[in-house]
């Protein structure tokens, strides 16, 4: 099949064009995470015929992925595929000239800068905001563009980085969240709706840099609440550039530091999280919401999850050990999912 009629209607639109489409081609994107907003970005930038997509995830596909995560289907479950995989295995069948390299890793301050090295534009389709600091750390240090997106509930947000040039992460965010202060999509839920439309949104802002599209005096944080149709576009300003340890100074220290330091308990089969932020947790508050990965017990020091085949012990300071596992990258991953971070 001639590849101008697979690309025909992209090329057609004016502001991409032949010249923008042999841009795509020659584009090398890598993409963090294969959740619900990954899998519809993977699934639209291959479509769109970038030449080179890197795709990395952790996790296994599970049952309550289906709901929203569009490449997934029940057969992946049934072969226990890791979502690397089974994406890849679909990918592959809807586009097949896309050169496609798929990691199945925890992402960490050890191993971002080797896989950001060799791209022109880095996607985050994360779901905690740990690996997006070491991301937004990599990213100012390599002077590497990435296009940040976060969803949960009806509710999502997507940010252009340009480093250098358009404020960072940390410009927005300032500090890491303290742990348990943040809603999840497992505590608080996720309708499918709003992680397409943000994936949506972070495919177009991919294509308009990748075409030579993107502005960076209209680079902005935008923000949409599909079950309000409240959007917002703001301006998170330069000025906050002049106060930011990473654009300015360059001080990287979730790429040098370890904000969720993890210890494997030998013989116990156990790793041990300590984040680098303290928490004061409020136990009663978070027992109602960890209460959907299983049965959550309390009191004044510690609050226990037991949910099989793991058993989560959190201490108010957000220290915590993950019991079933001596993995850090799974450990890493439940405790993402249910305390936040
Ligand atoms: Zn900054």
């Amino acid at each position: 099949m001639p590849p101008d009629d697979r690309y025909s209607r992209q090329i057609r639109f004016a502001p991409i064009g032949e010249a923008g489409q042999q841009r795509l081609s020659a584009a090398r994107v890598l993409l963090v995470g294969l959740g619900a907003l990954g899998t519809v970005t993977a699934d639209q930038i291959v479509r769109a015929g970038v030449g080179f997509v890197r795709l990395i995830d952790r996790d296994f596909v599970e049952l309550s992925n289906l709901q929203r995560q569009s490449l997934f289907d029940e057969e992946d479950i049934r072969n226990n595929l890791p979502k690397a995989v089974a994406a890849e295995g679909r990918l592959r069948r809807i586009n097949s000239s896309v050169q496609i390299e798929t990691k199945v890793e925890d992402v960490n301050p050890s191993n971002i800068e080797d896989f950001i090295a060799d791209v022109d534009l880095i996607l985050d389709a994360l779901d905690n905001f740990e690996t997006r600091f070491v991301i937004n750390d990599a990213c100012a240090k390599h002077r590497k563009p990435w296009i940040y997106t976060a969803a949960v509930g009806s509710y999502g947000l997507v940010m252009p980085v340009l480093p250098g040039t358009t404020p960072c992460l940390r410009c927005l965010l300032g500090s890491l969240p303290a742990p348990g202060t943040s809603p999840t999509c497992e505590t608080a839920g996720v309708v499918a709706p709003i992680t397409h439309i943000i994936a949506s949104i972070q495919v177009a802002e991919a294509l308009k840099f990748l075409t030579g599209n993107l502005n960076a005096d209209d680079v902005r944080l935008t923000a949409y609440d599909v079950w309000s149709h409240r959007f917002q576009r703001i301006d998170v300003g330069k000025d906050s550039m002049a106060t930011c340890s990473v654009c300015s100074d360059g001080n990287f220290e979730y790429l040098h530091g370890t904000p969720l330091r993890t210890i494997t308990l030998c013989g116990r089969n156990a790793v041990q999280l300590i984040p680098e932020v303290k928490a004061d947790i409020d136990f009663k508050e978070l027992s109602k919401s960890i209460g959907v990965f299983g049965r959550v017990e309390f009191n004044d020091f510690l609050l226990r999850c037991l949910a099989p085949p793991y058993e989560l012990t959190l201490f108010k300071d957000g220290r915590a050990i993950v019991k079933g596992t001596e993995e850090a990258g799974i450990a890493r991953s439940i405790y993402s999912k249910m305390v936040g971070s």
